[in-house]
């Protein structure tokens, strides 16, 4: 809760309620927010808690998409990642991907060189450089122990990396909050509030005690991810709109082996498409593709989809001989992807689909949308929402508008580096968190000596970030401190031992008690439990 009382807000009609603060919850309010609307954005849990952030992390085009003729997703996705280039660069980077090509591959060096090909042509005016297609030994030359058995070529092309997805997410709300909108966590939505055929409302649960609260709003959007369907229960609707896929990723740390640079190749088990990424000084492995009708609450990785992963990859790379022992941890997610009855899970469209609910004409579902596309998302439902309410719909500015941390961060960046007030790490990782938000985590760490002082094993995280998330950040739990905000919690030891000192940071400057800090790391260790490998 950020600028008002919970008690006001029965008394406000704002323009649009969004349920859900995943990337596309997120990117509405944001644009909505910039563009004069009153805004109500509710969430369940933490914001970016559920699919937003269990994602492979790219912010790509989607080469595969090609293999169906989605020409037009690709190329809007290849112009939203220019775009985050612009507006996020200190959490959207470059990264470079080599695809090997062995004569078992279902693509070829001719389909591979084809759809690099198109790929550049799709982003004629992209800032990345152009795809390079390599010889057997320049392949090797480049990722030394790939599995030389029957490899023909490879081909090298540039897609991006959002290193901490959820404070992508993170920034489009506060974006939205700094544009007036008000943002609830915490705050499970159980009613949709029909009169005379339209909604006046939504009806939820907030905080610890669950205490109900009701909200008015002139149009309802359900952001709600996989989460879509429960929503609409209540309603009309009664064929579902979601048919989520479950895809999972193991993290292990550098291999024997390992390549350098990100690697997109060809599973052989069933021929799909799966990366080896580096990430956050560790490689990400994924992903699997399951249709998924579980409980959408505790979604966690099989023996069997970890299986998957450690026997592609050691195929790929040999000398690695991972077992589940070197995974650090996993995650899953859930795609909220179109349901489309029993059709292939890869072969399913990755578009997104704003829909409209004729017996409820205030209300609008969002279906499917991607981390890469959640902007255009944004803006095509915040014109829509304008035609709904009847007005002009100003100019949509968040193409153009940096996010908070990369107002001026190029300039900004080249000076922190030099300061020596903390460690180079320290430095470093303040950037790559914060962004220019950096120079605010610093001056809030001038309160006390104590807050500028690194707290963790790696000893690159200040004891302020954990005061700086809970008081400017919106943390409600040291989970959200830990997994989202301070991104500490995605480390190789998921924080273990360091959550604690976090929680005794809690009792010295957030005036935690005794029992609020253990409940705190008690959550946090229960939360953590499901990343583990069982
Ligand atoms: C394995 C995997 C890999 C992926 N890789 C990529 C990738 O590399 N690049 C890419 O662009 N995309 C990728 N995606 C897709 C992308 O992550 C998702 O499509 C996107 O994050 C969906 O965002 P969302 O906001 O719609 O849903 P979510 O992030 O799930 O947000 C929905 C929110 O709604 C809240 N909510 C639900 N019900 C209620 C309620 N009743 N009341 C209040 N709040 C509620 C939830 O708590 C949740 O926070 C991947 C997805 C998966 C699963």
């Amino acid at each position: 809760m950020n600028n008002r009382k919970l008690s006001d807000i029965a008394n406000i009609e704002f323009d649009v309620i969004i349920v859900g603060a995943g990337i596309n919850g997120a990117g509405i309010a944001r644009d909505a927010a910039m563009r004069g609307l009153t805004i109500l954005l509710l969430d369940k849990g933490d914001i970016g808690s559920g699919t937003s952030s269990w994602s492979t992390r790219l912010i790509h085009g989607g080469l595969r998409y090609l293999e169906h003729a989605e020409f037009g997703l690709v190329r809007e996705s290849l112009r939203e990642r220019e775009i985050l280039l612009k507006i996020a660069p200190h959490l959207v980077k470059p990264l470079p991907l080599l695809i090997p090509i062995y004569k078992s591959s279902r693509r070829g060096p001719v389909t591979i060189r084809a759809g690099m090909v198109s790929y550049d042509l799709l982003s004629f005016d992209k800032t990345l450089p152009h795809h390079r297609f390599l010889s057997r030994a320049e392949a090797l030359r480049e990722a030394p122990r790939l599995n030389p058995e029957g490899l023909l070529a490879a081909a090298v092309y540039y897609d991006t990396q959002v290193e901490f997805a959820e404070r992508l997410v993170l920034e489009n709300v506060l974006a939205a909050q700094d544009q007036g909108a008000t943002i609830i966590t915490y705050a499970r939505v159980t009613e949709l509030v029909a009169a005379n055929g339209r909604l006046s409302g939504v009806e939820f649960l907030a905080g610890r005690t669950g205490e109900r609260h009701t909200a008015r709003g002139k149009i309802i959007i359900n952001a709600a991810g996989p989460w879509v369907d429960q929503l609409l229960e209540q309603t009309s609707q009664n064929k579902p709109l979601i048919g989520g896929t479950k895809g999972s990723h193991i993290i292990v740390g550098p291999f024997s082996g390992a390549p350098s640079s990100a690697v997109y190749a060809e599973a052989e088990a069933d021929r799909r498409p799966f990366f080896i990424i580096p990430w956050n000084g560790n490689y990400l492995i994924g992903t699997t593709d399951i249709r998924f009708e579980g409980d959408l609450d505790h979604v966690s990785a099989d023996p069997e989809e970890i299986d998957y992963l450690l026997n592609e990859t050691n195929r790929l790379f040999p000398q690695a001989k991972l077992t589940t022992n070197q995974i650090f941890y996993t995650y899953s997610g859930v795609r909220p992807l179109p349901y489309i009855g029993g059709k292939d899970e890869s072969g399913i469209t990755r578009r997104h689909f704003i829909r409209e609910h004729p017996q409820l004409n205030n209300l609008l579902s969002i279906v499917g949308g991607k981390l890469t596309t959640y902007r255009s998302l944004a803006e095509q439902c915040v014109d829509l929402l304008f035609r709904k309410l009847g007005k002009r719909a100003p100019k949509c500015a968040t193409g153009r508008v940096p996010l908070p941390g990369a107002i001026d961060f190029a300039a900004f960046a080249d000076a922190f580096r030099k300061q020596i007030r903390f460690s180079p790490p320290v430095n470093n990782r303040l950037l790559r968190v914060y962004g220019t938000r950096a120079a605010e985590v610093a001056d809030l760490c001038t309160r006390d000596p104590a807050l500028a002082e690194p707290f963790n094993k790696a000893a690159d995280t200040l004891a302020g970030e954990v005061v700086f998330s809970f008081e400017r950040e919106m943390a409600g739990t040291l989970t959200d401190c830990l997994l989202r905000r301070t991104m500490i919690g995605l480390n190789v030891n998921l924080a273990e031992g360091d959550d604690e000192i976090a929680a005794d940071i809690g009792k010295r400057f957030l005036g935690w008690n005794e029992q609020r800090a253990a409940k705190e790391l008690s959550n946090y260790r229960s939360d953590i439990d499901r990343l583990m490998v069982r």
